[in-house]
């Protein structure tokens, strides 16, 4: 890799002693598991084929596995399939790295519990310290990026291959929003420089995150005509079983269109509200212009970011708290 960028040099230096403890473990340890959090995102999935190609790439030898739900829309279009192991491999000693997950609740397989040695890397807010080492800075836009400052200075000659680089971009694309959010710094752009000398083709990459199909135009169309705004700029929609069911859509999508609502005049928050029938409640993405929207949604079993949080409520007569809680904050 070539001459580390002074900005991401600055970034490291408070890291440095626990990046060479990570590099460390990674080299004392042939079988090495991946994991990230729940319902993954861009950054989750991103993040850790980003981090399993690059050690796949700089260590052949060591067996790298990735673990966790497959996504119902970027598996296999943008990422491949998730590792799925008999219970007989956890028992040999592993290491976990575990990524993007600010706490055990939401990590997307249990079995990271039997590693040997844990090592958690995020940009969640600090709530729980599971690792043997925890990495976490909660000024990066995407846990892509606090990654690759790692990967980017750890010293020796090692690969960025196009392929690791294009995981990663995808992650930092995905959580800063297109590098809208305010999360985005100079840093995350020394980055992108690096990943982009890598050879990664933008144009491909962005075609393959966003493509729609027509069928998702209904989807747009019926939320366009039934979604609802409070008094002070909350704006919202809700998908029941029965809706998801008549526009063909999983749980899991009824999330995608919230960004319909991100650069309107008067809309300084905006949720999607999705019944989820497997978990007997209404998962719910809440976004924001510039409010800090994390601790209403820490209030209603959830978390996140300062302006992308998620949370959850038990059925849709709490609706109308929650929606007040959020009104509130743009009295
Ligand atoms: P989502 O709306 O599901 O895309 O989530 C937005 C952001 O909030 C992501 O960074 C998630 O990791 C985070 N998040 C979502 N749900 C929770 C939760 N229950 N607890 C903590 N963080 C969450």
């Amino acid at each position: 890799m070539s001459k580390v960028h002074p900005l991401i040099a600055l970034k490291a230096k408070p890291f440095l002693k626990d990046y060479k403890r990570v590099l460390n473990a990674i080299k004392r340890y042939d079988r090495i598991a991946i994991f990230r959090h729940i319902m993954p995102d861009f950054d989750a999935l991103g993040t850790q084929m980003g981090l399993a190609t690059w050690i796949k790439d700089n260590f052949p030898n060591k067996e790298v596995k990735v673990l966790g739900d497959n996504h119902v829309t970027f598996t296999p279009r943008l990422f491949p399939e998730m590792d799925s192991l008999n219970e007989s491999w956890f028992r040999e000693p592993f290491l976990a790295i575990i990524l993007d997950t600010g706490n055990v609740k939401r990590i997307a397989d249990p079995r990271f519990k039997k590693a040997k040695f844990k090592i958690k890397i995020d940009h969640h807010p600090a709530i729980e310290h599971y690792g043997k080492i925890n990495i976490v800075d909660d000024n990066d836009a995407a846990a892509s990026e606090l990654v690759c400052n790692m990967i980017m200075s750890f010293k020796g000659d090692y690969v960025l291959s196009k392929l690791a680089a294009s995981y990663f971009y995808i992650g930092i694309v995905g959580d800063s929003g297109r590098f809208q959010y305010s999360s985005t710094s100079p840093h995350t752009f020394a980055i992108c420089e690096k990943l982009l000398e890598s050879g990664i083709e933008l144009t491909s990459v962005y075609q393959k995150m966003y493509v729609k199909k027509v069928d998702d135009l209904k989807v747009t169309a019926y939320i366009l005509n039934n979604y609802h705004i409070s008094p002070n700029g909350v704006a919202y929609y809700v998908l029941d079983a029965n809706i998801q069911k008549e526009l063909n859509i999983t749980t899991e999508r009824g999330k995608e269109n919230v960004n319909l609502f991100s650069n309107i005049e008067g809309i300084g928050i905006w949720c999607s509200i999705t019944e989820d029938p497997k978990d007997n409640c209404w998962r719910i993405s809440i976004r924001s212009k510039e409010i800090c929207i994390n601790q209403i949604a820490a209030k209603w079993g959830g978390g996140g970011h300062a302006q992308a949080s998620g949370a959850q409520i038990k059925n849709l007569g709490q609706l109308d708290a929650f929606i007040s809680d959020l009104d509130e904050l743009l009295k």
